[in-house]
């Protein structure tokens, strides 16, 4: 485990376990939001092996048999997994074990939102909205320094409702935390300090957060032990009064980065090792030759260049220091705070979602590309039951929403809590540019559409703005160029879908859709296109049959259809199909401008096959179907 309390490995892996035939088909219904999930069915013993190798069990059935399940191996919240609790019925969704750092109370809210259950969390400082520290502390790559501390701070939070936090890198605090100048009254110390202040106070009272801003600079020789490294790193720090669990990579000469003892305890301690050749430190300027590594590597200096480069900043915490075989010197990181970037990687490896601060360090670290996200995404005819799982996902995943209000109105469930660009529906070439801006900056953004978005919607549009933007960059010599973000089109069940499925089967054999609006193609195109389709006999769908500005299309389509086909073909007319105020009317072509269309209305018109049985209209799917 590395000191700095994330768990490495199997990030992802996921189990649940059930008894009866009924918690097995709720395990399966909780496959569908984690596909990857092992569902596996519970017996005496199994717990031992899958402990080490999930990051989060779920058990279907009583708590009592989960608890005595789970009991021998739990060891701490740094490592124990998340676990959670479900009954039978899903009505409730309890976080057992490991509700912070394992996420576990993130897990069983995203559960329960799913199976529409009552989520059951009892760690205090979420039952009373405070900032969870060990949580927060986690997610901003500070370590803390004495576990035993937390609760004692975390009491105070609860009932002072605030706490004074003195910090030296400048971090962004919630609320409730307030900064305090003089180290001597703080409740937090955010530091790489050792000792801040000359008090009688008992250090036990206060909690100090390591930053990982300190990079060691390392010159050994070779086959010096990971041990001696060790003991000369932290008697140099603690001379220095810097604490060692501030400690964000180690520098050294690329010719010293395959020491067997330096990797050894690079590992120990899941620190990065950043290496530089001769040539990249002895074109760093003022720096103070040493004949003798000169003579033995060929570069001027090795720990304090080679520190000074990787934490890119032209001065030293303190000047090398000679050691037995090893020779140490530090500098402080420029950036407020220096993520571990190894777990970095190994999340993005992992896709594991990462938050927008993360994503930012990642991009800070020149190695990575980390880029946006653009999921574009169909909500379906406009009922969340009729969205896939896999979509609600990505909006929940998303750190904004970009989308038509309407559209957006009807999954309020799902965009609760986050940031929404919604203007008008004309304005749609704003918003899909918003978005690209938006993953630009390392967010990830859900653009939404109703139905499927690559029919009549966003998807095209997000596309063709990009290839645009790229053909622009061409012109450009300067860095300003458009990332691409990562784009993911995540289909929905378009309304000739939905309506296709109230009335029947009418789409069972080669169809055409047709979109009567003429705000982007000249009406003689539709028109051609129309007359095509239905003098081919194709069964037509009609989207977009008319609205306040376009009253007259439909009836001159209705004529051109007239032309080819008989009028008592069958005709769907199908308003709101699966939301709320649906309507379903079966008609024919002769009636179709009887009734009342609208924009919210999509017609479905039959070829010369299709045929009327009990309410439903049939296309035949082409074979004979005889009765003898
Ligand atoms: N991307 C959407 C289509 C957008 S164009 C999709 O795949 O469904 C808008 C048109 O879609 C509307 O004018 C109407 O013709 C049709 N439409 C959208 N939702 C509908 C619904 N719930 N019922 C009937 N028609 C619908």
């Amino acid at each position: 485990m590395p000191e700095n309390g994330v768990m490495k490995g199997s990030l992802m892996s996921k189990a649940i376990f059930y008894i009866t035939d009924k918690s097995l088909s709720l395990a399966d219904r909780v496959k569908s939001i984690y596909p990857k999930i092992n569902v596996i069915r519970y017996k005496s013993g199994i717990i031992r092996e899958e402990w080490g190798r999930n990051k989060l069990l779920i058990f279907i059935m009583a708590a009592g048999i989960a608890v005595r399940a789970i009991a021998p191996f739990i060891k701490d919240k740094k490592t124990d997994p998340a676990v959670l609790v479900l009954d039978e019925d899903g009505k409730f969704v309890i976080s057992l074990l490991s509700g912070h750092l394992g996420r576990a109370n993130i897990f069983a809210r995203e559960l329960a939102g799913f199976l529409k259950a009552e989520v059951v969390i009892t760690t205090a400082s979420d039952v009373n909205s405070l900032t969870a520290i060990d949580l927060w502390a986690q997610d901003n790559n500070l370590t803390i320094e004495k576990w035993d501390i937390v609760p004692f701070i975390s009491t105070r939070l609860l009932n002072n409702k605030n706490l004074k936090i003195y910090d030296e890198i400048n971090i962004e605090l919630p609320t409730e935390f307030i900064k305090a100048e003089n180290p001597e009254t703080a409740d937090i110390l955010i530091t790489n300090k050792i000792n801040l202040y000359d008090s009688k106070m008992t250090a036990s009272r206060r909690l100090f957060l390591r930053p990982k801003n300190i990079v060691i600079g390392i010159g050994c020789n070779s086959g010096t032990t990971a041990d001696e490294l060790e003991a000369v790193i932290r008697e140099v720090l603690q001379e220095n009064n810097l604490s060692f669990l501030s400690i964000s990579l180690l520098a050294t000469l690329d010719k010293k980065a395959s020491e067997a003892g330096l990797i050894s305890f690079a590992k120990k301690y899941a620190l990065e090792i950043k290496s530089f050749t001769a040539k990249e430190i002895n074109a760093l300027e003022g720096i103070e030759k040493s004949e003798a590594a000169f003579k033995a590597t060929g570069a001027k200096a090795v720990a304090e260049p080679s520190a000074m480069l990787a934490s890119k900043c032209k001065s030293l915490l303190f000047k090398k220091q000679k050691r037995g075989n090893v020779t140490v010197a530090a500098a402080e990181t420029n950036a407020a705070f220096t993520a571990n970037t190894e777990n970095l990687i190994q999340k993005i490896k992992e896709g594991v979602m990462m938050s927008h601060k993360e994503k930012q360090i990642c991009k800070s670290q020149s190695s990575l590309d980390i880029r946006g996200r653009i999921y574009i995404v169909g909500t379906g005819p406009g009922n969340i039951a009729h969205i896939t799982p896999y979509a609600q996902n990505a909006i929940k995943e998303s750190d904004y929403i970009v989308g038509y209000g309407t559209y957006l109105d009807l999954i309020p469930e799902l965009t609760k809590g986050k940031s929404i660009v919604s203007t008008g529906m004309t304005e749609e070439i704003d918003r899909c540019k918003k978005a690209i801006e938006l993953a630009n900056e390392g967010r990830t953004v859900s653009v939404i559409s109703g139905g499927d978005p690559g029919i009549y919607a966003m998807a095209g549009l997000v596309f063709e703005l990009l290839s645009l933007k790229q053909s622009d960059d061409k012109n450009k010599a300067d860095n300003s160029k458009t990332c691409i973000p990562y784009i993911e089109v995540i289909p929905g069940i378009s309304a000739l879908n939905a309506c296709a499925a109230r009335l029947g089967a009418p789409l069972m054999h080669d169809f055409a859709s047709i979109s009567l609006s003429d705000r982007l193609t000249p009406w003689e195109v539709i028109a051609k296109r129309l007359e095509a389709a239905v003098s081919s006999d194709f069964v037509i769908a009609i989207y977009n049959p008319k609205s306040r500005g376009r009253v007259e299309h439909i009836k001159a389509a209705v004529s051109i259809i007239q032309k080819y086909r008989n009028m008592r073909t069958p005709v769907g007319i199908v308003k709101k199909a699966m939301r709320e105020g649906e309507t379903i009317i079966i008609t024919d072509l002769q009636h179709l401008l009887d009734h009342e269309i609208d924009m919210q209305t999509t017609i479905i018109i039959g070829n010369s096959q299709t045929f009327i049985w009990k309410g439903w209209i049939i296309t035949p799917r082409g074979y004979r179907v005889s009765n003898t």
